[in-house]
């Protein structure tokens, strides 16, 4: 019933993704001839939401890959390489009429599918271009079904591109209208949790992606292990999106590690809670402390009393009451589940909603502003066949959407009743 299937696509898409079926692969107990070498039930129990099953028991990620290159490489994941009948796509940006028969003939195997992931960067071409082209047929197509993506926003400090705002504006376009949920993957915060707190001194994408391989491992593990909690798509989506434009969230992982190093003290709840609110931990570069929770939710992973999460939960909404919209009461949620990630032995995803994330907005929309202003570099795109309106269009809906956030981070619960009680007396 609640089968997804993921796509990934450009360079960033394919490499986070590869890192994802790495990381569910591994937690899964799936080895790299697709074969079950576990040693739980709860592995198996929803293996069907990323999996299908094939012949002689193996099981097979429900994948597609898009790329323009033909270097997949080491790109591929290591369940999907393994596998013969690998649905990988080779494409120009203009081939998106190819990735949907792809869709559909994947979606033909199965009856009942709650949605699909995509993974991609918003700055480069692929990724970013054809993604979002592919999301847009794909919500056409299938306009009842959930569309989650894993987004990596670019920043100046690990890329040497420039005209990347432009693509991430017009990409931000297309997710605001035809995406269900977002999950914000900034590399400006990516780049600053590496250096600042990490302390590597030159992170590398590797470095990034391991961050974002815990993040997607973590804010997944609600749909992939038994649970009551946000277990799958759209009850994600119910309990984190009140206004429909607005479903670009923030995430947060703790605790935060690097490639290769291993905590050697496992954190108590009060630890993990602490960090999980922390903003220096939210893998998108905004503030929660400057704006103010519409919702959130956190996935607790390991053995731990449910008891004490619900109350440290709850001690960090007493404290800090007024970073909590208080006009949709009950709007943080919790959840535990008892498969720690590997390495670990307790950890804790965050996902909220916070009217803050428009400082990233903000961020992108200056330095796209600053180039549209003298329509600097955009011949590289009305030589394409794009038309400068596009681009008019994808600013000023960014610009919507930051004013949007703006508009119910200052909203109360007594002025709407003002209003209504003043409407009366008008009456
Ligand atoms: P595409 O292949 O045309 O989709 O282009 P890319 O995926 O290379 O897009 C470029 C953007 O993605 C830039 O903002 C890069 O900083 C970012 N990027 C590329 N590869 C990675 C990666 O492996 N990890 C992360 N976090 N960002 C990446």
């Amino acid at each position: 019933m609640r089968e997804i299937l993921h796509i990934q696509g450009g360079q960033c898409g394919n490499q986070i993704g590869a890192k994802f079926w790495e990381v569910i692969c591994d937690e899964h107990g799936i080895d790299g001839t697709g074969r079950y070498a576990g040693d739980s039930d709860l592995q198996l129990e929803r293996i069907n939401v990323y999996y299908n099953e094939a012949s002689g028991g193996r099981f097979v990620p429900r994948a597609g890959l898009m790329s323009q290159r033909l270097d997949l490489g080491s790109a591929v994941p290591r369940g999907v390489r393994s596998v013969p009948n690998i649905s990988s796509l080779q494409m120009s940006n203009f081939a998106c009429v190819l990735s949907l028969s792809f869709v559909n003939n994947s979606l033909a195997l199965f009856a009942s599918f709650t949605g699909f992931q995509v993974c991609h960067s918003l700055g480069g071409g692929t990724g970013s271009g054809m993604g979002t082209l592919l999301i847009s047929k794909i919500r056409e197509e299938y306009p009842d079904r959930m569309m989650l993506t894993f987004s990596v926003f670019p920043s100046p400090k690990v890329s040497d591109t420039v005209v990347e705002p432009y693509n991430a504006t017009l990409s931000v376009h297309q997710l605001v209208e035809n995406a269900d949920e977002c999950m914000v993957l900034d590399n400006e915060a990516l780049y600053d949790i590496c250096f600042r707190t990490l302390k590597l001194a030159t992170p590398s994408f590797g470095d990034l992606n391991h961050l974002i391989s815990a993040t997607m491992s973590g804010v997944t593990c609600c749909l992939r292990f038994p649970g009551q909690l946000n277990s799958d798509l759209r009850k994600l989506a119910v309990n984190l999106i009140p206004f429909p434009r607005l479903h670009f969230f923030m995430v947060g992982f703790a605790p935060l590690t690097s490639r290769g190093s291993q905590m050697y003290r496992a954190l108590t709840v009060p630890e993990l809670t602490q960090q999980m609110w922390d903003a220096k931990n939210m893998m998108c570069a905004a503030d929660p402390r400057h704006g103010r929770y519409l919702t959130a939710s956190a996935c607790f992973r390991g053995k731990m009393s449910t008891k004490e999460v619900d109350e440290q939960m709850l001690n960090v909404q007493n404290k800090n009451s007024s970073y909590f919209v208080e006009w949709i009461p009950n709007n943080v949620k919790s959840s535990v589940c008892d498969m720690p990630p590997r390495g670990l032995k307790m950890a804790g995803t965050f996902v909220g909603n916070s009217t803050s994330i428009q400082e990233m907005f903000r961020r992108v929309s200056e330095q796209f502003t600053a180039m549209f202003r003298r329509k600097a570099f955009l011949h590289w795109y009305t030589g394409e066949g794009m038309d400068e309106m596009e681009f008019t269009e994808a600013e000023s809906n960014m610009n919507d959407l930051v004013a949007e956030y703006q508009q119910y981070q200052d909203a109360t619960a007594e002025e709407e009743y003002d209003e209504e009680e003043e409407e009366e007396r008008d009456a």
